[in-house]
């Protein structure tokens, strides 16, 4: 699956945003490419669970309908874990789109650091003024349920 870039900073930026909470959202795209990205709120506001509010949910599926686009993938990020579904994840994983996992993990200190801003899969971002750093890891997945079984399928990205 291809992620555009501006797709991936977008996704990085509002996590790191929405940092140490969950950040989630919705993408957007038609025949299994990813072309729009949908930064929500995570009504839940916690460290370890998301949910996007029901009215902008509403309000992507709306403008989906209108430009004929469909629910490419599900978004969220995992402040302090790895970039795995968790059974929480994986319990309330309802559509069948692909579902976006981006990990902000601590980075390992025995790696130099660089000063920029920006980024790449597996490398470091930190918030412009803010001494945070993070090792970023962005996974894909298909999750499927059938008759109580489930299968975790990783889809790889190609930025
Ligand atoms: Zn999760």
């Amino acid at each position: 699956m291809i992620l555009p870039f501006p797709l991936y900073e977008k996704m990085v930026r509002h996590a790191l945003q929405t940092y140490p909470l969950e950040a989630c959202g919705l993408v957007a795209g038609r025949k299994g490419e990813l072309l729009r990205f949908y930064p929500t709120d995570n009504e839940l506001q916690a460290e370890d669970r998301y949910r996007v509010p029901p009215a902008q949910l509403l309000a992507v599926f709306r403008e989906l309908d209108r430009e004929g686009l469909e629910l490419a993938a599900i978004f969220h990020s995992h402040p302090r874990g790895r970039a795995w579904p968790s059974e929480t994840d994986v319990r309330e994983a309802h559509y069948p789109c692909l579902y976006l996992i981006l990990s902000l993990l601590p980075p390992d200190s025995s790696f130099p650091l660089p000063s920029g801003f920006w980024l790449g899969q597996g490398i470091f971002a930190c918030l412009r003024g803010d001494e945070r750093r993070f090792s970023l890891l962005l996974r894909g997945f298909r999750i499927e349920k059938e008759e109580g079984a489930v299968t975790i399928r990783e889809e790889p990205l190609v930025l």
